[in-house]
């Protein structure tokens, strides 16, 4: 039995988490999910954006699966997601980009990894005004930091047999901090001479996603630009509902979908429900569950290639309910 956090989240999550919950029921898997709430859910119920003991809860059970959180935009409360990163010491931001075959999307087999840095740079939110009219955001990057998600990065390559690891940065202009992330992936990848190792510049990188995809494997880059480039790996293949993410640290992981908490489909059963249930997927085999994984995975494939279960992103009409519940089917008539 696995004790799990879970946290609904705002907006879509609630209603992702449930088709998702159905998928994992499916495969078996025994599950103690223990409640907690983050959010602005959290904050019209609990009087706090992120309770203590939804941090206690993760703490101790070492494991969360979480829908997306609303984070207002300009003013109000920070970003939780942000918060529960820094506090947990969750450094790795784990983002795969895979295709799957019935989804229109520019291309083909794409399979791409984006390993992003999770604690620092300009999402440190370290920014003030400086008067009335003028504001200033600090870029932090450390050497521990930037060769730990170097490290991540190689030894991810290496368990998962992947090809090469390219580094994305734009030290050509930031020569202080991207230079100091480059100098230190570098020296990592001297340690791994058996990954091909490659650099690149974050616009021209952006570009070649777009042209040339294959050509790409594992990247490793700053905070700030992986967060971009991985809505853009998730646009390669088909959209945000279908992008599953992993935030790791030592010994501690909180699971996520790439996409935010959509709040205009917020209730209306209408949104893709695939990237919360492969999160849930890319958790299980996190949790030592390949088998129950691999089969979420086949089943979402299978539902996606028949195209008669899909939400509007897919071109479709189905629910967020009837699509959970098609690849729940899917899974059960499999086991
Ligand atoms: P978003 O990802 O919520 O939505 C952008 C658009 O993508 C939506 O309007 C919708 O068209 C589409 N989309 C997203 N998820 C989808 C799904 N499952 N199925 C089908 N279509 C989907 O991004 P946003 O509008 O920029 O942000 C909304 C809120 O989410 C903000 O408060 C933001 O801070 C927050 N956010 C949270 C997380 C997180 O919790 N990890 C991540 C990103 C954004």
């Amino acid at each position: 039995m696995h004790e799990i956090t879970l946290i609904r989240g705002d907006g879509i999550g609630p209603e992702i988490v449930a088709a998702t919950l159905d998928v994992i029921e499916a495969t078996g898997v025994a599950i103690d999910w223990k409640e907690a709430a983050a959010g602005e859910s959290a904050l019209e119920s609990c009087g706090a954006a992120l309770p203590e003991e939804t941090l206690d809860s993760l703490r101790e059970t070492r494991i969360g699966l979480k829908g997306p959180l609303t984070t207002p935009i300009g003013s109000g409360f920070r970003s939780i997601n942000v918060a529960l990163r820094k506090a947990l010491d969750l450094y790795v931001n784990l983002r795969p980009a895979r295709s799957y075959p019935g989804v229109s999307s520019p291309y083909r087999d794409i399979d791409l990894v984006v390993v992003r840095e999770n604690t620092e740079d300009l999402y440190a939110g370290v920014e003030h005004m400086v008067g009335p009219d003028a504001a200033e955001s600090i870029k932090i990057i450390t050497r521990s930091a930037s060769e730990r998600i170097a490290r991540y990065a190689f030894e991810y390559a290496l368990r998962e047999k992947r090809r090469k690891v390219t580094v994305v940065h734009k030290a050509n202009i930031l020569k202080l901090s991207d230079g100091l992330f480059l100098e230190a992936v570098r020296s990592v990848a001297a340690e791994y001479p058996g990954v091909e190792f490659e650099e690149r510049i974050v616009d021209n990188m952006a570009m070649q996603l777009v042209q040339k995809p294959h050509f790409y494997d594992v990247m490793v880059m700053p905070n700030l630009y992986g967060d971009i480039l991985s809505d853009l790996c998730a646009g390669l293949i088909g959209g945000l509902g279908l992008a599953p993410s992993a935030n790791i640290g030592d010994g501690i992981a909180l699971f996520e979908p790439v996409h935010g908490s959509a709040p205009k489909y917020r209730g209306k059963d209408r949104v893709n429900p695939t990237a919360m249930i492969l999160t849930a997927a890319l958790m299980l085999r996190h949790l030592g569950e390949a088998a129950a994984a691999g089969r979420i995975e086949k089943a979402v494939a299978g539902v996606l290639e028949e195209g008669k279960m899909l939400t509007y992103d897919l071109g479709g009409s189905a629910g967020t309910a009837a699509m959970g519940r098609a690849i729940a089917e899917k899974i059960k008539r499999d086991r």
